[in-house]
């Protein structure tokens, strides 16, 4: 193979392949040295393995360092490698044939990308803390290795720092040795896993102990969050999860320990690290949250803990194969969420998270669930709605298809058979095939290896139900459906249950008898399909009469979702959505119904699917409405937080920013309401962006009283929002400039940008956007560019001309943007076909 040194922080699929064909039983022992108020840190790493010469000139060991002190193999110095700025290349010839060993000492710098080795820093009480976060390729930030999936690892890992700070990693410490002010702790040497599994948590953290049968169980966050985190809840949820899981895949708890911390500025929701889960500071709740939220939170804590088992103690072979982590993760975390007592309606939330898959499939971007990845890049745009959600709604349906009892025997066996092992999609076919005796391998070709949702329609007709199914749209595909469907009667004006029948639908058509009285009938009761349900004009015209008295909150649920469906494809009126949801919101007894399903909905038309006259028409309704909704003192205050969060986007007028204003300074009360910290900063953002005239006043008196480090990030978005066009240039130019802030920082920021309100002001910065957009996402890390690409995309700017601008930028970079960098060209596509969405739902309204 022809050798050369790469120019980007990448490993291609077929290097992988090369390396792990060459490379086995690899073995770190890592030795790190941290200081108080450093920027960089020493290491000192061991590496062996097995290696097997296989004609290729060099071998890459993956490394990204400030300075290499010393390079020996087998003890001696090595000369005969190359140094690149994202790996070392060992010559071939110069390893031996059998075991290596390779030992490097280096000094390297902390990250502050959220990802590698981050380091933050707390303004609060100047405390530092660093955590690691590796996937799927950034382990080699901290230390040289083999940074593949499928070369799996044990790792031995001893760190020197100061004494003061606690040190958390996949395994116990094995010995402890405090000198002074210095403390040296070994781990014990872990299990074997891939390296993006591996972690380091360092910091004065506040912790709590608990235990679930033999597993340690430990709960950390920052000292200054300290007062704001609730143990109680989290280990009850962590102790029904691992029960059931254990139960449910006849597999004990794979580790020794079982730690879950909740690390500063951290990029994603959490991460399945072996024993040592990290979590974003979002889920610490500072203020009273709703029932959703918290459910929310206790789906990432189960989802991180079915990885356990399926992402660490059995791993994909490679990215391509991401779905084998995250669909099981995705699914069987509210699956079993569903089977204990804590959040026991978790499958109506799995439907509230379905929707970033109808979404994302329906983007000319999609991919088959057992997806393609050349590279490590291409595996983090993996990361998406089709690998998680789609893939979790695919197992449901798998699950209904071959039965409960099939799909979990198959799951364990799953376990027993790869432990510590790597799989590919075969593997997990021939075991389900084995289990349930269904050739599954025609299941996969429908599901996991094509695109796009189907449609489902229907209609009562001579006593029977008329099924139709169309085929997804760009492909045509139909697919097999095994679903439930649910008939109703009428009773005076309440719709009654009345049957309730499972049906396979294969083909365009199918039908099924129903009861003579059946009135109203939804399709997939308890949502085991992947599909879209679409109802005619005269099932809408009996659900906005009577859906509230339908006793089944999932099935009421899963009629407001068709609606969204219908409405995102142009099928339904956005006005109309708006119209039925209010009235029916008054008669929603079930809160996460109205929260997701009613008013989150009518926010997000308010902001994107409504022409301009028509917001000015219906912003100052849905402000009164909330406004008087807010007054009933009888409301929970879960009920007056979701009125609240309407009343804040709809505030535009002065009268309506005026009585915001009241809220903070106290002169108005909501009863039952808080206007906690979180609101306050809301209410001043959107003042500000208002152009309020006492937001300034406001603004300088809230940084006062707020000095925590989220005080400083809302108060970079409140300076972002100002409708200034100095202090507009000013933050375009610290988004667009390298800056020692972290990336967290910025991204608060960004979201303090773009405003409806603001589009004069705004009009510049839709040419900055692509001016500035290719070289960000060459220069900067994943994460960053990916905000960048988001949150400052001119969002607002939804005309034709804004279309043919990104069409036109993709066209003059290769075909169709092919020479773009890949998460650009993806991002871009989708803004495209977003608007492709939009455009005609707002011409409709001009009609
Ligand atoms: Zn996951």
């Amino acid at each position: 193979m022809t050798y050369s040194i790469d120019t980007e922080n990448i490993l291609t699929r077929e290097a992988a392949e090369t390396r792990s064909n060459l490379v086995s039983n690899a073995r770190y022992t890592l030795e790190l040295t941290l200081k108080e108020h450093a920027t960089e840190y020493q290491g000192h790493c061991i590496v062996e393995f097995d290696y097997r010469r296989g004609g290729i000139e060099y071998l890459k060991l993956d490394f990204i360092t400030k300075q290499i002190h010393a390079v020996t193999l087998d003890g001696k110095p090595a000369k005969e490698y190359l140094n690149g700025d994202f790996a070392l290349y060992l010559k071939g010839d110069h390893l031996t044939e059998g075991r290596n060993t390779l030992e490097i000492t280096y000094t390297s710098l902390f990250d502050n990308t959220g990802s590698g080795f981050h380091k933050f820093h707390d303004p609060e009480d100047s405390e530092e803390y660093m955590h690691t976060d590796f996937e799927p390729y950034d382990a080699h930030r901290l230390f040289p290795c083999f940074d593949q999936p499928d070369i799996k690892a044990s790792y031995r890992l001893t760190v020197n720092g100061p004494s003061k700070w606690t040190y958390i990693h996949n395994t116990l410490p094995e010995h402890t040795r405090t000198k002074g002010d210095e403390i040296t702790i070994t781990f014990k040497r872990t299990a074997v896993f891939s390296t993006y599994l591996f972690a380091l948590v360092v910091g004065p953290y506040a912790r709590w102990e608990d235990r679930y049968n033999r597993i340690p169980l430990g709960i950390y966050c920052r000292k200054s969050l300290e007062k704001y985190m609730d143990p109680e809840n989290i280990f009850a949820i962590t102790r029904e999860s691992m029960a059931t899981l254990e139960a449910y895949f006849d597999y004990p708890y794979p580790y020794d320990k079982y730690d879950q911390v909740f690390v500063p500025e951290f990029n994603f929701g959490a991460m399945e690290n072996v024993g040592c889960v990290t979590f974003t500071e979002h889920y610490i709740f500072r203020h009273k949250k709703l029932y959703s939220e918290h459910l929310n939170r206790a789906n990432t804590i189960t989802h991180e803990m079915v990885h356990m088992w399926f992402g660490d103690l059995v791993t994909m072979k490679w990215w391509n194969d991401l779905w084998l982590n995250e669909s099981f993760a995705d699914y069987l975390s509210y699956f079993a969420m569903s089977k204990g007592t804590l959040f026991g309606d978790a499958l109506e939330h799995l439907y509230v998270r379905k929707e970033w898959a109808y979404q994302q499939d329906q983007y000319a971007t999609t991919h088959p669930i057992a997806a393609s990845a050349r590279d490590t890049i291409e595996a983090f745009s993996n990361f998406d709605g089709i690998s998680y959600s789609k893939g979790a709604s695919v197992l449901r349906q798998l699950q209904y298809y071959i039965g409960d009892e099939a799909f979990r025997t198959a799951i364990g066996q799953y376990f027993k058979r790869f432990a510590e092992q790597n799989t590919t999609l075969e593997d997990f076919l021939s075991i389900m095939s084995e289990k349930s005796g269904i050739d599954i391998v025609a299941w996969s070709r429908q599901w996991l290896q094509t695109t796009g949702v189907n449609t489902l329609m229907s209609r009562i007709e001579n006593g029977r139900l008329r099924i139709e199914q169309q085929g997804s749209a760009d492909n045509n595909l139909i697919r097999q459906h095994a679903i439930e469907f649910t008939g109703y009667r009428q009773s005076g004006s309440a719709l009654v249950e009345n049957e309730t029948q499972k049906i396979i639908i294969d083909g365009k058509t199918a039908d099924a008898p129903l009861k003579p009285d059946t009135a109203f009938v939804i399709l997939n009761t308890h949502d085991h399909d992947y599909v879209k349900v679409f109802y005619s004009r005269t099932a809408l015209a009996t659900a906005r009469k009577s859906l509230h008295t339908i006793e089944d909150p999932f099935a009421r649920r899963l009629v407001w979702g068709s609606l969204w469906q219908m409405m995102r494809d142009n099928a339904f009126a956005p006005t109309e959505f708006i119209e039925m949801g209010i009235e029916l919101a008054m008669k929603e007894k079930d809160l996460s119904i109205l929260n997701s399903h009613i008013i989150a909905k009518i926010k997000a038309i308010v902001s994107v699917y409504l022409t301009d006259e028509n917001r000015a028409i219906w912003m100052p309704k849905l402000n009164t409405i909330a406004h008087e909704r807010l007054a009933k003192t009888d409301n929970s205050e879960e009920e007056q937080i979701i009125w609240f969060g309407l009343l804040l986007e709809t505030a535009l007028l002065s009268d309506e920013l005026d009585y915001l204003h009241g809220l903070v300074t106290g002169a108005e009360s909501i009863a039952s309401l808080e206007i906690d910290k979180e609101k306050r900063w809301n209410i001043i953002t959107r003042l500000m962006a208002c152009g309020h005239s006492e937001a300034e006043n406001l603004f300088s008196n809230e940084k006062e009283l707020d000095k925590s480090d989220l005080g400083l990030k809302k108060a970079f978005m409140v300076q972002a929002s100002r409708p200034d066009s100095t202090e507009k240039a000013t933050s375009w130019q610290v988004f667009t400039e390298q800056s020692s802030r972290s990336t967290d920082f910025l991204r608060y920021g960004m979201k303090g940008f773009h405003w409806h309100m603001q589009k004069d002001l705004l009009a510049p910065y839709v040419d900055s956007f692509f001016e500035a957009v290719e070289k960000i996402y060459t220069e900067r890390d994943v994460h960053y560019a990916g905000a960048f690409g988001h949150d400052l995309f001119p969002h607002w700017h939804q005309t034709p001309d804004m279309l043919n601008k990104i069409e036109t930028f993709l066209d003059e970079n290769g075909k169709n943007g092919d020479r773009l960098p890949a998460l650009l060209r993806k991002q871009l596509i989708e803004q495209a076909d977003d608007l492709k969405r939009i455009l005609p739902i707002l011409e409709k309204q001009r009609g």
